[in-house]
């Protein structure tokens, strides 16, 4: 497992920015619950400060995976696109405080460090982003009863409504 260490503090303070392509097969936990390790995922994070003056981390994960679908038990392509912006709390201790005194669904409160490996949040998000049961949307086989049940256009509705 690859690392990307920054102190997440100093980070933010300087308002840095650190991107990348980590290969999917870096991943030993996301692994798990893909179908194969082809592919990488791409992350941008952009330190800076929460309008209440704490430390924030604009990050964003994206890439594709190969997901095995519960349905069919075939592979399929599983796009990730994410953006999330975490709030750093200075210890476990006050993340829950700092959650609470914030009330932002739309942020994530996590610890700060001064040796935060990036790449394990990337990998957080990119599990977060996984359907709970993979699916295809229609899968192959089915492909034509789809085709059979498809409901009438607007069109031809209306051309009923017109005779
Ligand atoms: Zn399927």
């Amino acid at each position: 497992m690859p690392a990307q260490t920054v102190d997440s503090f100093e980070f933010c303070r300087l308002g840095e920015r650190l991107s990348g392509a980590t290969p999917v097969a870096g991943f030993d936990r996301l692994l798990r619950d893909l179908a194969d390790a082809n592919g990488e995922i791409r992350w941008r994070f952009e330190g800076g400060r929460h309008p209440q003056g704490l430390p924030q981390l604009a990050m964003a994960v994206e890439g594709e995976v190969t997901l095995v679908c519960q349905r069919c038990l075939a592979p399929f392509v599983h796009p990730i696109a994410s953006e999330t912006l975490l709030v750093l709390a200075s210890d476990e201790a006050s993340a829950d405080e700092v959650e609470q005194r914030l009330d932002d669904d739309s942020l994530e409160v996590i610890a700060g460090s001064t040796a935060l490996d990036l790449l394990q949040l990337v990998e957080d998000e990119a599990l977060l982003s996984l359907p709970l049961s993979p699916r295809h949307p229609v899968c192959p086989g089915d492909v034509l009863a789809v085709a059979v049940d498809k409901p009438e256009s607007p069109f031809a509705v209306l051309k009923k409504l017109k005779t």
